[in-house]
């Protein structure tokens, strides 16, 4: 299955009750075959009623901020861990964020990002598998099997509490960072040469598989 075909499989997906309160279903948006992928919550009133997401004020937020470092929305792939709205735009809860994830790993899958950017705490929770708080592991590099996973504040919580928008922006500046870091690698690494992290690449207190080698822009 690519991944075209599994967005036409989730279109009329029943599998938890949000299917029933949705306009419809958001599966994501943006290059297929992406490096870099953003993961989010789960739609809000606007991406319910386009189909797409992050496109109300803290989707107008993250295209600016991805600007800031030099990213187009074009050249990247925003999804989110939950394809349906929740109802008032409610937290998922648990038994839906376990229903609809493997199609968020499915996407990663068919995508094969080398960096993986979680807004928030649902989806790096989602993605690390640890219930973890996004102001501990914010702005952190964590080297999971397949992709790097690095951890940012959700936009629409830096709307909502106005003191996060500096942090937030702190993350998008590390995120530059990383971008560099990457982008260097690719220029002067072999493909067959690890290269050893650099002090950016912080150590996290959680257990993930092995480190992989950061050939992270190598294809
Ligand atoms: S939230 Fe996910 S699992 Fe639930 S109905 Fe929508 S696509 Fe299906």
């Amino acid at each position: 299955m690519n991944l075209a075909e599994l967005g036409t499989f989730l279109h009329d997906c029943q599998q938890c009750r949000l299917a029933s309160g949705r306009t419809q279903v958001v599966f994501g948006t943006g290059n297929p075959q992406a490096r870099i992928m953003f993961v989010g919550e789960a739609p809000g009133y606007y991406e319910d009623q386009q189909g797409i997401p992050f496109v109300g004020a803290a989707g107008k937020l993250l295209t600016q901020l991805l600007e800031s470092v030099g990213l187009s929305r074009s050249e990247i792939y925003i999804a989110n861990v939950i394809k349906c709205r929740p109802p008032n735009n409610r937290d998922p809860l648990p038994d839906e964020v376990e229903t609809c994830k493997p199609y968020l790993l499915q996407q990663i899958q068919l995508i094969k990002p080398k960096l993986v950017c979680s807004l928030g705490n649902f989806a790096t929770q989602a993605l690390l598998g640890k219930k973890v708080g996004i102001t501990k592991v914010r702005g952190q590099v964590f080297q999971l099997s397949d992709f790097v996973l690095f951890p940012l504040l959700h936009p629409a919580a830096a709307l909502h509490q106005g003191n996060l928008q500096g942090p937030l922006r702190e993350d998008f500046q590390k995120l530059k960072q990383v971008l560099d870091e990457m982008a260097q690698a690719e220029t002067e690494t072999p493909a067959s040469s690890p290269v050893a992290p650099s002090p950016l690449h912080s150590q996290s207190s959680i257990p993930s598989p092995p480190p992989a080698q950061m050939d992270l822009f190598e294809s």
